[in-house]
């Protein structure tokens, strides 16, 4: 029996791969006119690097995580990238040069989730990061390329939502009046939320139940309870944004999946792709580092989910220019022509053109049907008389044109018509 692919797995096929090219393409040049530069690291870490990074009272670490032990030691495919980049930047002790430090990069992620549209157990996401400052034109800089980047490819319906979630000072007084707030609804909470109420009641706001949703509704919002420094830090963020003319709205429902955050939280989210709306998501993580034993590093960031942004723009209409076809198609009559086009269509490859013939030992009549489902520009026929001659017959496969060309010659005539 075949075995398939495992659940919650999508294969890009190569009808689909130019779209990633050209997602990818765009992002990596957007990135680095921002001046971010791209960072790559493993797919896998060790577990404790998520447990104490992402938190252990989240879905992510509580639920979805891929891990096993070899060799004693328990390892973990890479849930999110935000951590893993972290870790990179204190062990290289990349702090030790010019700050801030701007990355990006492009990640396969891992989460035992329950299969859905926009929602994979093998994603992967976009993400940049900016190290070494706590001042909010970092933020804004990073909300801008999510902006800048999500607007270049061509959606339109998606919504920037803004939030802070605080820091650990104020946080501790908004946790006591959401805990006096759910605690009478404490029975009712599901049994990972009972667990939560003690040690991290922000988390029952994010649990995906829906029951736990509904006995969240009518919570206090943090907003209401962010110390001098955190309310300023918000209104900072709010002014740079405004003077970049990125519109906003201040939902103060975010909290995000990941307890690492600190301050700003934002999520770009679209209406067209149903509940798994949110395409990008991101903020501030001023601890993460110092949770991490590396030293006080503040961070801002975002992760955007490729596939996400791919049915958004399937939703959204957008066309992406597909490849183009090959500039000529070589078919042959006889052995002698078939080595002659052979050689030539090396050479034409070596000196940069897109040339395609047939391997499969068609007649001529199946290597032209062939040529025509490539959709060539042009097609160059090779038979025995011409060969002799050292000439080639060229057909324009848009006039239907036909003209003789010395062998020689194929490549300026070639390189003229692109
Ligand atoms: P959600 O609320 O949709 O579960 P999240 O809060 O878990 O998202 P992050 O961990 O911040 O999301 O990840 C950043 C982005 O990665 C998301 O905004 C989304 O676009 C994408 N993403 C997250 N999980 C998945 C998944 N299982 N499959 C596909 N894309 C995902
Ligand atoms: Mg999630």
């Amino acid at each position: 029996m075949l075995t398939n692919a495992p659940k919650g797995t999508k294969d890009v096929l190569p009808k689909e791969a130019y779209k990633w090219h050209y997602v990818e393409n765009a992002f990596a040049r957007l990135c680095e006119r921002y001046g971010f530069e791209e960072i790559r690291t493993p797919v896998f870490e060790h577990t404790e690097l998520f447990q104490r990074g992402v938190g252990d009272t989240t879905d992510i670490v509580q639920k979805e995580m891929y891990t096993w032990e070899q060799a004693k030691r328990s390892l973990t495919l890479r849930p999110e990238g935000t951590s893993p980049v972290v870790r990179a930047f204190v062990e290289h002790k990349l702090y030790a040069g010019v700050q801030p430090s701007k990355y990006y990069y492009n990640i396969p992620c891992f989460r035992y989730e329950k299969p859905q549209s926009g929602r994979l157990r093998a994603f992967h996401q976009f993400g940049v990061e900016i190290f070494g400052t706590n001042d909010m034109m970092a933020d804004a800089e990073v909300i801008a390329i999510g902006h800048d980047f999500i607007k270049e490819m061509g959606i339109d319906d998606v919504e920037l939502n803004i939030n802070s979630i605080g820091c650990p000072d104020c946080r501790d007084k908004y946790r006591d009046a959401l805990r006096e707030f759910l605690k009478p609804k404490y029975d009712l909470l599901c049994d990972t939320c009972k667990d939560r109420y003690e040690r991290n009641p922000m988390r029952i706001l994010d649990c995906k139940s829906p029951e736990d949703q509904e006995l969240v509704k009518g919570a206090p919002h943090m907003l209401d309870y962010l110390c001098d420094e955190c309310r300023d830090a918000f209104e900072d963020l709010k002014e740079n944004l405004t003077a970049m003319g990125i519109e906003y709205v201040v939902d103060p429902g975010i909290v995000r999946g990941l307890d690492y955050y600190t301050k700003t939280a934002f999520e770009f989210v679209s209406k067209k792709i149903g509940a798994q709306g949110t395409v990008c998501g991101g903020g501030r993580y001023d601890h993460l580092s110092e949770e991490l034993g590396g030293p006080p590093i503040p961070g801002v960031g975002f992760g955007l989910g490729i596939e996400r942004l791919l049915l958004t723009m399937e939703a959204g209409g957008v066309e992406i220019p597909a490849p183009e076809g090959a500039d000529a198609f070589i078919a042959f009559v006889g052995d002698r022509a078939k080595l002659a086009g052979l050689k030539l269509c090396r050479e034409l490859r070596l000196k940069g053109l897109k040339v395609e013939m047939d391997d499969m030992a068609r007649n001529i009549k199946g290597q032209f049907k062939y040529a025509d489902r490539l959709s060539v520009r042009n097609t160059i026929i090779i038979g025995e008389d011409e060969l002799a001659e050292g000439k080639v017959s060229i057909k324009d496969m848009e006039s239907g044109q036909q003209t003789q060309v010395d062998m020689d010659k194929v490549f300026d005539r070639l390189k003229g018509d692109r």
